[in-house]
This record gives structure tokens, sequence and C-alpha cells, in this order.
């Protein structure tokens, strides 16, 4: 069982074919998928707290460890050299 696995956000279907990529501008690259049973087109973060991030993953995983260690968000934050509300 895959824990993660992706669906169709408009069918539900998990069937779906990988269809182009494209870099966010934090330079990472996104995949979009299609879904040949309703014909949707989305991109991989869609219907998730990742959709319209534009901060690497790799800085929220890096802010996400250092609250996880006991840091509080200020410290945090300062630390990664971001505001409190950057998105
Ligand atoms: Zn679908």
């Amino acid at each position: 069982m895959e824990l993660f696995a992706i669906c169709c956000p408009e069918c539900g279907a998990s069937d779906l074919d990988p269809h182009t990529t494209y870099i966010v501008l934090a330079g990472e690259q996104r995949r979009i998928y299609h879904c040949p049973t309703c014909g949707a087109y989305f991109s991989e973060t869609k219907n998730t707290p990742l959709a319209g991030l534009r901060t690497r993953l790799s800085r929220i995983t890096t802010v996400l460890d250092a609250l996880n260690d006991g840091m509080g968000v200020n410290a945090a934050c300062r630390t990664c050299h971001g505001g409190q509300n950057s998105r």
C-alpha cells in the first residue's frame, strides 16, 4: 500500500499518466499528470498545502526540523532567513 499515491482531484482515479514537468520559481521541478478517466490535467501539488508555495521544499524541511528540535517560530525563521508569513 502506497501512503502518498496521487489521485485525480476531479474523479479520484489513481491510474494517472505523467504528462509534462515545469519549474517553479524556487527552481524545483514539479510534474503535471493527466487523468485518462476524466481527461483532467493537474499539478502533483494540487489540493495539497504545497500548492502555490514559492518557497523551496528543502527550506520548509529545514524550518520544520528546527521547530521539531524545540526551536521557537521566531528563532527558526531568523535562522533560516525567512519571515513568519513567508510563502
Ligand atoms: Zn480524473
